[in-house]
């Protein structure tokens, strides 16, 4: 690393005391400067985690085979091994699921009083909460992002939500005072494969709160989570058929759109999927909310805390490998401090660590899967053709699996594909403005509208950003952070409808006005 190469006297922020020691040992066997600044291996063990070599599909509160009796294999993308066999669910497993899911909503759930449905979400809430060490090592496992991010965002989150929304269950009139707030009956909820335990927990928490039933169709590449979430519910003493979670391809999340006996679709995923979802419900009952792509502009501007900023930009697009829809992904800096923010944000792209997402050291973890991995690197060679200048830190890359460097394109336009197109990798594109005018002219100009970022020392700045920036959410002086109470959703071709907070509750419920 080329940090290594300075004249260093303390060790940079991330290393800690034990690390220093180890390396430093190391120096004196080995002097090479390059071998100063390594961290010594620090994997999270897998030995607590048990997973099947197969699994079923969970229907009407039980594990049954898929009726086509295929299964798929899902891989650890780190390492392209094999983890486990899937059962591929198809059209007539969601009707046995909605069936399933019906016959609950009819004869239990829909009638049970709200405070009893929160006993059964805080005692999923508490249990993911004691068993959160194995569902962040099936996590990482599973979608290849590092260890520090599922064990430290992905599944307390997840916990948070449902205990969030167990709070709400008995307090809906509150909620929605005379509006006599009533459940709406099945949800279909379909998830992909970047936050799958905690996307399955915007989806799951509001529906069994506000006292629908459920089936669920988690993405063919991360399912494994999701069926550990069935076990879970199942040992939570969850009524038979309240949750039903089928696992399977886009054909199987079509079924599921397109069932009769579904009230509400929920959906996280690609636009195109979602502009598909609303064609094929329009005209029906169905209600629907949609939470789509993103290419979210990050602002900085020159009187940010730079190095802050710096951090919260890595944040933004780095972590996490990219495989965020809000991900902060085209950069605007203000002009006259283009050069310092670039400058650092290059140092500080060196200290990243790409590799073994089950190391805690990690920065940069796997790319989910073959797929995206091929969309990303077609979308740097785009980058490359269409002009713009690339950065990318000399790192090694894993031998096996799928990784991509932390990648900055400078000198980009608003007409390039790199900037218009969501990319979901660790691809930033970089821009510089001069106005507050010009930068807001140039962050909506875009067909999407999920969130954004503003880095600024003036509050009237913020504001005056905040109202005028097209995003659902606009983070200021801080980038990707989340919470149970707050809404999330976005404008445009970002989708509608909103999940988390009281927000949230909204889609699940019919009112009277
Ligand atoms: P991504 O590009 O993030 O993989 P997708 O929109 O393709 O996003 O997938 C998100 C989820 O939507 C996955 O669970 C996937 O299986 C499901 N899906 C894919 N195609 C369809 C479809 N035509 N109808 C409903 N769900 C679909």
């Amino acid at each position: 690393m080329a940090i290594a190469k300075k004249k260093v006297t303390k060790p940079i922020a991330k290393k800690s005391v034990v690390t220093t020691k180890k390396v430093s040992a190391q120096k004196t066997e080995n002097p090479s400067s390059d071998d100063f600044w390594k961290y010594a291996p620090a994997p999270e063990s897998k030995d607590h985690v048990t997973l099947k070599e197969k699994y079923d599909l969970y229907i009407g509160g039980k594990f049954v085979k898929p009726n086509s009796g295929k299964y798929y294999e899902t891989i650890n993308p780190a390492s392209g091994e094999v983890i486990a066999k899937i059962a591929d669910g198809n059209e007539k497993d969601i009707h046995l699921a909605v069936t399933a899911a019906r016959k609950a909503y009819d004869q239990h759930w829909g009638k049970l009083p709200g405070k009893e449905r929160a006993k059964y979400i805080f005692r999923i809430a508490r249990m993911m909460q004691e068993r959160a060490r194995e569902f962040a090592v099936i996590e990482t496992m599973n979608g290849g992002k590092p260890i520090r991010e599922s064990r430290d965002i992905d599944i307390p989150l997840a916990a948070n939500h449902f205990f969030y929304y167990a709070g709400w269950a008995d307090k809906l009139d509150y909620a929605f005072p005379n509006a006599k707030p009533k459940s709406l009956g099945v949800a279909g909820q379909i998830i992909p494969w970047n936050f799958p335990l905690l996307m399955a927990a915007w989806k799951l928490a509001p529906a069994l709160a506000t006292g629908n039933t459920v089936v669920l169709k988690p993405a063919e590449s991360t399912p494994l989570t999701a069926l550990k979430l069935a076990e879970l519910i199942h040992d939570a003493g969850v009524p038979e058929g309240v949750v039903n979670i089928v696992t399977g391809f886009g054909p199987a999340g079509a079924s599921l759109v397109n069932h009769p006996g579904i009230d509400k679709i929920a959906f996280t995923g690609s636009t195109p999927v979602g502009k598909y979802i609303q064609k094929a419900i329009a005209g029906t009952p169905k209600k629907a909310t949609l939470e789509l792509g993103g290419k979210a502009a990050h602002i900085i501007f020159d009187d940010a805390p730079i190095d802050q900023a710096v951090e919260g930009i890595v944040n933004g697009i780095f972590f996490n490998q990219g495989h965020v829809c809000c991900a902060g992904s085209r950069l605007f800096i203000q002009e006259n401090v283009a050069e310092l923010v670039i400058r650092k944000l290059k140092q500080r792209m060196k200290t990243l660590i790409v590799g073994d997402p089950m190391d805690k050291n990690t920065d940069i973890g796997a790319i989910n899967s073959k797929e995206q991995m091929d969309k990303i690197n077609q979308y740097i060679k785009i980058g490359i053709k269409e002009g713009a200048e690339i950065y990318q830190p000399e790192c090694a890359l894993p031998a096996k699996g799928f990784f991509c460097k932390p990648t900055l394109f400078l000198h980009t336009s608003q007409s390039h594909r790199i900037v218009q197109e969501e990319i979901f990798g660790p691809v930033l594109a970089v821009q510089t403005f001069r106005t507050l005018e010009e930068v807001i002219e140039k962050a909506n100009n875009i067909p999407y509208g999920l969130s954004a970022g503003v880095w600024t020392d003036k509050g009237s700045k913020i504001f005056n950003l905040t109202t005028q920036l097209r995003a659902g959410v606009v983070w200021a002086n801080t980038y990707n952070k989340f919470d149970p109470a707050s809404p999330f959703g976005g404008y445009k071709e970002s989708g509608f409808g909103r999940e988390g907070g009281l927000h949230g509750l909204y889609p699940y419920v019919s009112l009277q006005s």
